[in-house]
């Protein structure tokens, strides 16, 4: 069922570089990811819990080496807090679903869509791409 709660991985289950990222709040390499490039049309969801998070349609070319976003799919869906690690005054992005990790939002982003960048590490992401498989119930 669509509205069911997704049910986080427990924490042995994560592959280490998503467990690095998600829990213990590191960065991936830029320009490592696998969806630095990605092009598809779908949603991305939360690689640890499969939260809904992010909508290929928001997604544009940074040129930052990370997957960048204007928008998240749904602003409940993500936590944003202060974060001055680093000796940076940086706003965090994580799920709201599972606390999960995923990355900072910064304010360069493109001017006619809202000027914000969620710049997020692909390791927390999972694409669900659009027009595979059955897409509503109808
Ligand atoms: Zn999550």
């Amino acid at each position: 069922m669509p509205n069911e709660k997704p049910k986080p991985k427990n924490d042995d289950e994560l592959p280490e570089e998503v467990f690095r990222v998600a829990r213990l709040g590191q960065t991936e390499r830029p320009f490592t990811g696998k969806y630095v490039n990605e092009k598809a049309m779908g949603i991305y969801l939360c690689a640890v819990c499969g939260h809904e998070l992010f909508s290929s349609e928001t997604k544009f070319d940074s040129n930052t080496g990370w997957p960048s976003f204007t928008e998240p799919a749904d602003p409940a869906k993500i936590k944003l807090e202060t974060d001055n690690s680093s000796g940076m005054k940086r706003t965090a992005v994580s799920c709201q679903n599972c606390g999960a990790h995923l990355g900072h939002v910064f304010d360069d982003g493109p001017q006619d869509r809202g000027g914000k960048r969620y710049c997020i590490n692909s390791v927390c992401l999972e694409l669900k791409e659009s027009g595979k498989g059955p897409t509503d119930d109808t």
